[in-house]
């Protein structure tokens, strides 16, 4: 209860190296998401190049980025993940 700064999402959806991971690097001034190629650091703590393709979206989610991105969102853990 103590953010003065509305910050709903402190962290973004990046597909790379065949999963979807969550970072909390800035996107590019002007740009919704990562462009094709852009380094970024990712909450399982990784540094993998963005992908931007269509299909790299259907990749599966990353468990680790899962998890702290819902910490970061300030929910709970999937009830009943495996
Ligand atoms: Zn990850």
């Amino acid at each position: 209860m103590a953010s003065s700064v509305f910050q709903p999402h402190p962290f973004h959806w990046v597909p790379a190296d065949g999963q979807r991971h969550a970072s909390a690097d800035p996107h590019p001034p002007g740009a919704s998401i990562y462009p094709d190629g852009t380094e970024v650091t990712t909450l399982c703590g990784q540094e993998l190049a963005a992908e931007a393709s269509d299909t790299a979206w259907l990749w599966g989610t990353c468990p680790v980025c899962d998890v702290a991105a819902r910490r970061r969102a300030g929910m709970p853990p999937m009830a009943g993940a495996r």
